[in-house]
């Protein structure tokens, strides 16, 4: 499965990727979460858009794991 998550240690909390889409909610710790990161469920043009945040982070803290 493939998965989009924030890695909490990277993110700044800035708030990009929450503004631009609501699968990606901030925690109280000032982190943002993935709240629906199955990939492998998503419409393409959801994954296409999530990627491209992806690549919109300013320190690379969303990343794609599959396991
Ligand atoms: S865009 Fe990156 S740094 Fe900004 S809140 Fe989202 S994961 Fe964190």
């Amino acid at each position: 499965m493939k998965k989009i998550i924030v890695d909490d240690d990277m993110c700044i909390g800035c708030g990009y990727c929450c503004a631009s889409s609501d699968v990606f909610d901030m925690s109280d710790e000032g982190r943002a979460f993935a709240k629906d990161n199955n990939l492998d469920e998503m419409e393409e043009s959801k994954k296409e858009e999530l990627l491209e945040i992806k690549e919109g982070c300013p320190v690379g803290a969303i990343k794609v794991e599959e396991n």
